[in-house]
Formats: structure tokens, C-alpha cells, sequence
């Protein structure tokens, strides 16, 4: 806007966001957006989240970071890894065209400032996005009172993507949280729907976690937590309040 309170000619980049459940492909289409922007010979900048200790203490879980981490790798695009949001400004060229960012929900809520700088810089920003945590409620960003929902509210264009249910085939919204239970005598592993309260627990003030993580530490060739993709019949989160 100028002093008259009439746009500029200056172009406002778009805000794109592709959400949903884990294994619902949302990397893959923002790759295959980036793809697509590059034959039409646009400058593209991809980044990724870091991933370090920090992300450890919140609801993530280093078992699926780990796996998310190498995704753009394998398609044969290269991510820059930040371990904060406002490293992202200073990296962005003059002539790039779009931004797009992978698993965004793991970085920090300076986030949010970032896109909306970059709009108004006239880049288009990408996003792909975990939508909800293992509980259906809005994932929430670290350290912070902002929620994924944020970023899709100032989106331009969202996309939201199903998983396939793994219990009944029908199209899942939600990641089903796993806990390590017991080990049959032949070695096979049982895992449970975890509770709602598990990881707001602290040490001492659940003894049944407790003996979880410790069961787990026992067993280190399983992960003590596991997850899946589910529908919303089939999506179990024991202690619901
Ligand atoms: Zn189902």
C-alpha cells in the first residue's frame, strides 16, 4: 500500500500449504511443485528442518524425523537444513522465485514472520506441513503458542492430503501413535495406541510411563515408539479427556 491506501504495483508472493497426516505424501508434492516450477524456469530454494536434540523434547520423535530427514535426498533435490527460521532470509537470492520449505512444522514460530516477509518480497513460499500430532489436535510448534494452524491461515492455496488407513483402507487424516507394550518369547514386539497424556508426562509423575521407557531402554532393537497412518474410525488415543 502506498500513503493513499491503494495497492502498490509491487507483486505479494503466493503462500501455499500442503498438510496432512504422516504418509500422505505431502513432500512428495511439494517436490513434484518444484519440479514442475524449475522446467518452467523458475529459481527454486528448498530447505529443510535440522534436526537436532532440541526437537527431542517435544512431541516429535526422532524414529520419524530420521526417516523424514532423507526424503528429498532420495528425489534428487537438494535441501538446504536449518536449524532456525530466521536463517532462511539471509539465504534467499534476490532472483529466487519460490521458496519452499519441507516438514515446516518442525522449525521455530519465527516462522511465521519469515513467510510473511517473504510474500511481501513478492517470492512464493511452499510449504508442506504435518497438520495435526498423534492426539488430532493442531500441531503445535515448539516452544511457542502457534500451532501449524497458523500457516494455514495466511495461506493463499492449501492442499490437504489422505494417507491410506492401515486398519481398514479408508482415507486417513491422522498418525496413530504406537508405544513399544511387550515382547512375545519369540521375540515379536507388541505396541498400543498411546495414551493422550504421554508425552506431557515428566519423569516420576506416571510410574506406567515410566515402565514404558524403561522397558523400551531394554529393548533397544525396537523403537518405543512407532506410527502409522489411520482414519478417523479407526484412530485410537486411549485417555481422551
Ligand atoms: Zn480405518
Amino acid at each position: 500500500m502506498n500513503a493513499e491506501g491503494k495497492p502498490s504495483n509491487a507483486l505479494v508472493g503466493k503462500i501455499t500449504a500442503i498438510h496432512g497426516p504422516m504418509f500422505s505424501g505431502k513432500t512428495e508434492e511439494l517436490l513434484r511443485r518444484v519440479r514442475r516450477a524449475k522446467i518452467g524456469r523458475k529459481k527454486v530454494q528448498l530447505f529443510k528442518p535440522a534436526i537436532d536434540n532440541r526437537y527431542h523434547a517435544t512431541q516429535v520423535l526422532p524414529h520419524f524425523l530420521a526417516n523424514a530427514s532423507d526424503e528429498s535426498v532420495q528425489v534428487g533435490e537438494a535441501a538446504r537444513a536449518i536449524a532456525q527460521a530466521r536463517e532462511i532470509l539471509p539465504l534467499v537470492d534476490a532472483d529466487t522465485d519460490i521458496v519452499a520449505i519441507e516438514e515446516a512444522q518442525f522449525l521455530d514460530d519465527a516462522l511465521f514472520d519469515v513467510i510473511r516477509k517473504l510474500s511481501r518480497m513478492g517470492k512464493d513460499i511452499m510449504l508442506s506441513l504435518l497438520d495435526q500430532d498423534y492426539r488430532r489436535l493442531p500441531f503445535p510448534i515448539a516452544h511457542s503458542k502457534r500451532t501449524v494452524g497458523d500457516y494455514l491461515a495466511i495461506a493463499h492455496e492449501s492442499l490437504k492430503l489422505a494417507a491410506i488407513c492401515v486398519v481398514c483402507g479408508a482415507d486417513a487424516h491422522h498418525s496413530q501413535k504406537l508405544t513399544l507394550h511387550s515382547i512375545s518369547p519369540e521375540g515379536k514386539p507388541s505396541y498400543r495406541p498411546a495414551s493422550f497424556h504421554s508425552e506431557v508426562v515428566t519423569v516420576g509423575t506416571s510410574q506406567e510411563i515410566a515402565q514404558v521407557k524403561l522397558f523400551a531402554e531394554r529393548n533397544p532393537e525396537f523403537p518405543q515408539n512407532i506410527y502409522e497412518a489411520r482414519c478417523r474410525n479407526c484412530h485410537v488415543v486411549p485417555d481422551e479427556p
